[in-house]
C-alpha cells in the first residue's frame, strides 16, 4: 500500500544480530518489526555456524569409526550416504530457523519479508518483487551482516565454491582445494578430509589460522598432515582452469609455479559487509574506507537513532559477538546504561582438534604495555584426555603480573570451544588464577586443564614438574 505502517524499533536483518536485537527491545515493552529479504536465521543459521558445525560433526564420527584401531576397534565397511547427511544438516537448521520463528512470535515481534532501503532516518521501504511498503519508525537497528568475497580471478560457478557452495556439495568430492586457510577454510577443509577427500589448502600468510598463535596453528596443522590435507603456505593462488568435472588451480609458492587438480576448489578469502546497497550515505551513516559502520560503545551510529550490529561493524565477525551487540543496542534504545566490552570475546575455531582464545594474548599484552605471566598446562597430562584418546594440545592463560588478574587464556585441543567460557567468565568476572586454582574441579574431566594452568600461574602444579 502507499501509506506508511508506524513502529518504534525496526530492525533489518533477522540473523544473530538481528533477531536477537528484536527479541530483547520486545523484552524491554518497543513495538519491534524485524525485516528480512533472506531466511530467518541470517548467515549463522542457514549457510554459517550451524550447517557447517553439522558437518563438521558427521566428518568426525566417520572418521572416528573408521580410525579408532589403537584402542582396538576396528569397523569395517562403514559407508557413508551424504545424500542423507546433508538431509540431516538441514533438519537441524530448520529446527533452529523454526525456533527463531516461534520466539519472535512469542515476543510479539512483527516479521516482515522483504530487502528494506532507508528513505531518511526515520523511513524504510520494504520490496518484494511484487511489492512495496514504507514503515516509519523511532528507532533502526541495522543487522544486515556480510557476504564472501569474490576474486577476480576466481569467479564463483559450478566448481568454484564460496562457503555455501562447499556446505550444500550433492556428494563427497574425491578432492577440493581450499583458498584461504582461516577458520571457514581450514573448518570445512577438515570436515571433508574426514570423509575422505583428498583436500589441499593454499594459505598466503606463513600460517594458517593466522588470527591464533603460531604454537596452536601447529598442532592443528600436524593433525591436518596426519588425515592427508596438503597445506602450502605463503601460497599466492593465482588463477584457475574451470573444466566440465574439475578445476586446475595454479599458485605461486617460493617464487615457483604449481598447479594442483581437484573436483572442487572453496575460495574463503574473507567477508564483506553488506552495507552498500541500503541507503546509508544519503542519511549520513559513517562508514569506514572498507564499508563497516562506525559505531559508539552502544552501538548507535553516527545518525542518533540508528544503531548497527553485528558483521557490518568492526570487532571480530562472529555470531555471538553480533548477539551482544544486539541487545546493547536494544537497551541503549530504552535506555539503559549498557555498553560493549569487547575484551572478553571469545573466538573459536572448530578445527580438529579444536583452537579458542578468550581477551588477551601474551604478545597483545605486552605490545599494551601489560607486564604479564603466562603459563602452559598439557592435555597430555590430563587423565581424561588420554582416556579419550585426544591428548594433544595445550591450554594457556596470561596473567597481569601485578595483581594475579587473568586476562587472556587460549586453548587448543579437544573440548577447547567448551572449555574456553570458564576462562571467559574468569575474565569477565575479574578473577585471578588463584581463584581458578582454588576452586574444585571433578575428575577426572578436561576442566581440570584449567586448574592445573591456573596452578602453574602459582608456581604449584600437581601434575606436571
Ligand atoms: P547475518 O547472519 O549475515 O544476517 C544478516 C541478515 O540480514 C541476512 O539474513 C540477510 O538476508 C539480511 N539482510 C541483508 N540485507 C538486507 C536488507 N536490505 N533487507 C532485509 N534483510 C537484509 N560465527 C561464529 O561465531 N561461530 C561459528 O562457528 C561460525 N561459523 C561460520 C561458518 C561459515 C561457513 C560462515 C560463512 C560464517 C560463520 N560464522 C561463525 C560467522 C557468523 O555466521 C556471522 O558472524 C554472523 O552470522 C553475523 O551475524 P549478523 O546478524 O551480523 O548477520
Amino acid at each position: 500500500g502507499d501509506f506508511a505502517i508506524e513502529t518504534e524499533t525496526l530492525v533489518v536483518g533477522a540473523g544473530p544480530g538481528g533477531y536477537v536485537a528484536a527479541i530483547r527491545a520486545a523484552q524491554l515493552g518497543q513495538k519491534v518489526t524485524i525485516v528480512e529479504k533472506g531466511n530467518l536465521g541470517g548467515v549463522c543459521l542457514n549457510v554459517g555456524c550451524i550447517p557447517s558445525k553439522a558437518l563438521i560433526s558427521a566428518g568426525h564420527r566417520y572418521e572416528m569409526a573408521i580410525h579408532s584401531e589403537d584402542m582396538g576397534i576396528k569397523a569395517e565397511n562403514v559407508t557413508v550416504d551424504f545424500t542423507k547427511v546433508q538431509e540431516w544438516k538441514a533438519s537441524v537448521v530448520k529446527k533452529l530457523t523454526g525456533g527463531v520463528e516461534g520466539l519472535l512470535k512469542g515476543n510479539k515481534v512483527e516479521i516482515v519479508r522483504g530487502e528494506a532501503y532507508f528513505v531518511d532516518a526515520n523511513t524504510v521501504r520494504v520490496m518484494t518483487e511484487t511489492s512495496a511498503q514504507t514503515y516509519k519508525f523511532k528507532n533502526a537497528i541495522i543487522a544486515t551482516g556480510s557476504r564472501p568475497i569474490e576474486l577476480p580471478a576466481f569467479k564463483f560457478s559450478k566448481r568454484i565454491l564460496d562457503s555455501t557452495g562447499a556446505l550444500n556439495l550433492p556428494e563427497i568430492p574425491k578432492s577440493l582445494v581450499v583458498i584461504g586457510g582461516g577458520y571457514i577454510g581450514t573448518e570445512l577443509g577438515t570436515a571433508y578430509a574426514n570423509f575422505g577427500t583428498k583436500v589441499t589448502i593454499l594459505e598466503g600468510a606463513d600460517e594458517i589460522l593466522s588470527g591464533f598463535e603460531k604454537q596452536m596453528s601447529a598442532v592443528v596443522k600436524r593433525r591436518l598432515k596426519k588425515k592427508g590435507v596438503e597445506v602450502f603456505t605463503n601460497a599466492l593462488a593465482k588463477g584457475v582452469e574451470e573444466r566440465e568435472d574439475g578445476v586446475t588451480v595454479t599458485f605461486e609458492v617460493q617464487g615457483e609455479t604449481k598447479t594442483v587438480d581437484a573436483q572442487y576448489v572453496l575460495v574463503t578469502v574473507g567477508r564483506r559487509p553488506n552495507t552498500d546497497e541500503l541507503g546509508l550515505e544519503q542519511i549520513g551513516v559513517k562508514m569506514t574506507e572498507r564499508g563497516l559502520i562506525e559505531i559508539d560503545k552502544q552501538c548507535r551510529t553516527s545518525v542518533p537513532n540508528i544503531y548497527a550490529i553485528g558483521d557490518i561493524v568492526p570487532g571480530p565477525p562472529l555470531a555471538h559477538k553480533a548477539s551482544y551487540e544486539g541487545k546493547i543496542a536494544a537497551e541503549a534504545i530504552s535506555g539503559h546504561p549498557s555498553e560493549m566490552d569487547y575484551l572478553a570475546i571469545p573466538a573459536v575455531v572448530f578445527s580438529d582438534p579444536e583452537c579458542a582464545s578468550v581477551g588477551y594474548f601474551e604478545k597483545q599484552a605486552k605490545e599494551e604495555g601489560i607486564e604479564v605471566t603466562t603459563a602452559k598446562f598439557p592435555f597430555a597430562a590430563n587423565g581424561r584426555a588420554l582416556a579419550l584418546n585426544d591428548a594433544e594440545g595445550f591450554m594457556k592463560l596470561v596473567v597481569r603480573k601485578d595483581d594475579g588478574v587473568i586476562i587472556g587464556a587460549q586453548i587448543v585441543g579437544p573440548n577447547a570451544s567448551d572449555m574456553i567460557a570458564e576462562l571467559g567468565l574468569a575474565i569477565e568476572a575479574g578473577m585471578t588464577a588463584e581463584d581458578i586454582a582454588m576452586t574444585i574441579h571433578a575428575h577426572p574431566t578436561l576442566g581440570e586443564i584449567a586448574m592445573e594452568a591456573a596452578e602453574v600461574v602459582l608456581g604449584s602444579p600437581i601434575h606436571i614438574i
